[in-house]
């Protein structure tokens, strides 16, 4: 059997369906959790790359503002000729080292990079003025007849003819050679290499920050992709749960109350407990309804019993419905003559005659020994002539013996009103008008009518001595 076959036939599993969500939801969740981490790492990534750019943009502009510094140190020696500026050039040219660092610090972050090779190039056209630096310096020192030489320039040698110059003209040339075009050329060279160097810098940041803000762009949409598709899956698991679990059990609640079997519907778990509760509910169902057949009617006969008809006199429109009461003549003597077993075999008799001469919605009861009481409901008009003739013939087919059933004949007492009546009031009617007929040569029927009223009186003290008189007899016997 395939799988959605199976499902279709017996639903769901809500135990199944419920882990497969549950595992879905913790594996997104997971996702979830890697995409937000991968866009948070990445705007971080962003965000230093930012600060990055900004410490590589202003170490690169220290380089300059250094550069600028030596520059302007030297050219104030030259002209003014004091020695702290000698001595501000070599701090910062060897102690403070701003320019060194900030190669260093470019080169930590981006080595062999466009950027660090300008900056270095920068560096290496700084350099180079230095010597012209160096030789302007040693040209002033010579001047001034200045012994302390500094280390670094202990070791330029100048050239002869300027050697030979006087102290003035030494000091017009050292102030020639750091403020002359070949001077401010190497300086523009420094500036250049340090521009191409910034825009490098730019260019590279701009770069990876741009695939940094792309993957980050696409992690974002992955992480407003999963939480869509986590809320689906809430929804879904609601949906089951309500589809599967608790419509289902609102609906077998509602029909519980009804007194109707469980629909079988929903998860497979609730299919399988409906199912077995439907089974219990039809045996509970069918033994209860046994137990009141059994109660209700008669075992003999199959007809209603006095219980049956305890019940149904009340729930019958009196006002168009015949009661009549109907006894078996001289039984007893059947019962002697034959014996019991064919006694009950007329009564039989007797019974089936009767349901087969009146209709499916007529009740036939038998309410004592060879009493039986028939309702004859919804009747229109007067139903005397038809009743006496139903009679007649009941009375001529039970006339003859029919497969050792030996004959018998009925006596009826009918009685019927168009005004609601008391059903026991009816039945004591009927019960006179029977009275009438077994007093009046029995093997008849007789309508109620008043004047018999004054039979009832009669009947009773007949029922009276009747049973003195079998007092009378089992106190002899
Ligand atoms: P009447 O014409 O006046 O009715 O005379 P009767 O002999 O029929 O008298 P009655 O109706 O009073 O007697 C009914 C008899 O039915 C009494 C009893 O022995 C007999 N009987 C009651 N129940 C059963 C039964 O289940 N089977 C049989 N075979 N006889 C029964
Ligand atoms: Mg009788």
């Amino acid at each position: 059997m395939s799988v959605f076959r199976k499902i279709k036939e017996q639903g769901l599993s809500l135990k199944i369906t419920s882990r497969i969500l549950l595992i879905a939801s913790i594996i997104i969740t997971g996702v979830l959790v890697f995409a937000s981490a991968r866009a948070f790492m990445n705007f971080h990534e962003l965000e230093r790359s930012t600060d990055n750019y900004i410490e590589l943009e202003e170490q690169a502009l220290s380089l300059m503002d250094a550069s600028d510094y030596l520059t302007e140190e030297v050219q104030c020696y030259t002209v003014i000729g004091e020695r702290v500026y000698l001595e501000n050039y070599f701090h910062e040219a060897l102690s403070v080292q701003r320019r060194e660092k900030a190669i260093e610090s470019i080169e930590a972050v981006m080595p062999n990079s466009l950027a660090y090779y300008e900056l270095k190039d920068s560096l290496r056209h700084s350099q180079e003025l230095m010597k012209r630096e160096y030789y302007a310096m040693r040209l002033v020192l010579e001047a001034k007849g200045d012994k302390n030489i500094p280390e670094q320039i202990k070791d330029v040698v100048l050239r002869a003819e300027d050697a030979a110059l006087s102290p003035d003209e030494k000091i017009e040339l050292a102030m020639k050679m750091v403020h002359n075009t070949d001077y401010y050329f190497q300086k523009n060279e420094i500036r250049r290499n340090l521009n191409d160097c910034l825009k490098a810098l730019k260019s590279s940041t701009f770069t990876s920050q741009q695939g940094m803000e792309s993957v980050a762009k696409r992690a974002l949409i992955s992480v407003m992709i999963l939480i869509m598709v986590q809320t689906l899956l809430i929804i879904v698991n609601i949906w089951v749960h309500m589809h599967l679990g608790i419509d289902p059990v609102i609906k077998a609640v509602d029909h519980i109350k009804k007194d109707e079997n469980i629909p079988i519907i929903g998860a497979s778990e609730f299919r399988y407990l409906a199912g077995a509760y439907n089974v219990m509910y039809n045996a509970y169902r069918n033994s209860i309804s046994n137990l009141n057949y059994k109660a209700s009617h008669d075992a003999l006969t199959g007809v209603y019993n006095r219980a049956g008809y305890e019940i149904i006199k009340n729930s019958v429109d009196l006002t168009t419905t015949a009661m009549m009461i109907i006894d078996a003549d001289k039984f007893k003597q059947v019962n002697d003559t034959y014996g019991h077993k064919v006694g009950d075999m007329v009564l039989k008799r007797v019974a089936n005659t009767l349901k087969r001469s009146f209709r499916s919605d007529d009740y036939i009861c038998r309410i004592g020994g060879d009493e039986f009481l028939v309702l004859m409901v919804h009747i229109v008009g007067d139903p005397s002539v038809l009743i006496e003739n139903k009679m007649k013939r009941i009375n001529e087919d039970l006339s003859g013996t029919v497969d050792n059933c030996p004959p018998v004949t009925l006596s009826v007492g009918v009685a019927f009103c168009d005004k609601q009546l008391d059903p026991d009031v009816l039945f004591h009617r009927a019960d006179t008008a029977l009275y009438y007929v077994k007093e009046n040569g029995r093997n008849g029927c007789r309508f109620y009518s008043d004047d018999l009223d004054g039979l009832a009186a009669l009947k009773l003290t007949a029922i009276s001595e009747k049973d003195e008189d079998k007092n009378q007899e089992s106190e002899n016997g």
